[in-house]
């Protein structure tokens, strides 16, 4: 099974990607982790993408849909994939649909995670993450149980993001209606579409995505 999370920067895509790993044995696909981890190490495309994404714009079409095409090479996606941040423009919509059935894959569902403009802004700006894991934690929706300590592998060691700025927010906000939310209509002609209420507590949203993909 194969699914697309689709929303807006802060929706819960990634909280949520993580979720459903861990017992549907599917693969978490985050080309914005796969791009950080590029900028990192300092490839090319890191070298390329790296001030690109702290602006808050996005990366060339062409950057992202090789990193796709590549990673969908590898065997452990065979279970199934969950696409988290991609595709964000038409053109890699299409581009997925074309290297899905080269691949002899499907696409499953659809899930448009709705979350309002203020919400997001504080969710992206008291967001923070496990710099060992990768867990995602917030300063008032999801602290450790333990202060300092992550929940999943103890780590004490957690970074943010560059570009969790209200700035760079507020540019990737404008980008999402500008680019990506076109895919909203582009999926529902498609009648793969659904959509949950992200604005629910985090267990709720996962009730829902986890209806919507069985049904
Ligand atoms: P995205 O991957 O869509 O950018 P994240 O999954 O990283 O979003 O979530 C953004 C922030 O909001 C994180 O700090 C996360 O802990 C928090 N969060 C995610 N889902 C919810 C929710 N349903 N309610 C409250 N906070 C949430
Ligand atoms: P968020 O969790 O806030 O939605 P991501 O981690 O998905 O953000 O993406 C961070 C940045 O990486 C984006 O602002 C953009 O610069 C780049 N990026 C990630 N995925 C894509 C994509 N599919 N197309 C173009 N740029 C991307
Ligand atoms: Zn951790």
């Amino acid at each position: 099974m194969n699914i697309i999370l689709l929303g807006p920067p802060g929706a819960g895509k990634g909280t949520q990607a993580r979720r459903l790993t861990e017992d549907l044995g599917m693969v978490q696909l985050s080309t914005g982790d796969m791009l950080r981890a590029a900028v990192s190490a300092g490839t090319e495309v890191g070298k390329e993408a790296k001030a690109i994404m702290e602006r808050g714009d996005l990366v060339t079409d062409e950057i992202v849909i090789k990193i796709i095409d590549d990673r969908l090479d590898e065997p452990d996606t065979e279970k199934g994939v969950i696409f988290d941040g991609f595709p964000r423009t038409l053109g890699q919509a299409d581009a997925l649909s074309d290297l899905l059935d080269r691949k002899g894959l499907a696409l499953k569902s659809v899930v448009e995670m709705r979350c309002d403009d203020e919400q997001l802004v504080v969710r992206v700006t008291g967001r923070f993450t496990c710099g060992m894991c990768g867990e995602g934690y917030h300063y008032s929706f999801k602290m450790p149980a333990k202060e300092g300590v992550c929940d999943k592998c103890g780590s004490t060691d957690f970074k943010r993001r560059d570009d969790d700025n209200e700035e760079a927010f507020r540019t990737r906000l404008l980008n999402y209606y500008k680019d990506t939310s076109p895919l909203i209509g582009y999926y529902h002609a498609k009648g793969t579409l659904s959509p949950v209420d992200g604005t629910a507590a985090i267990d709720e949203v996962e009730k829902q995505i986890r209806a919507a993909i069985t049904a």
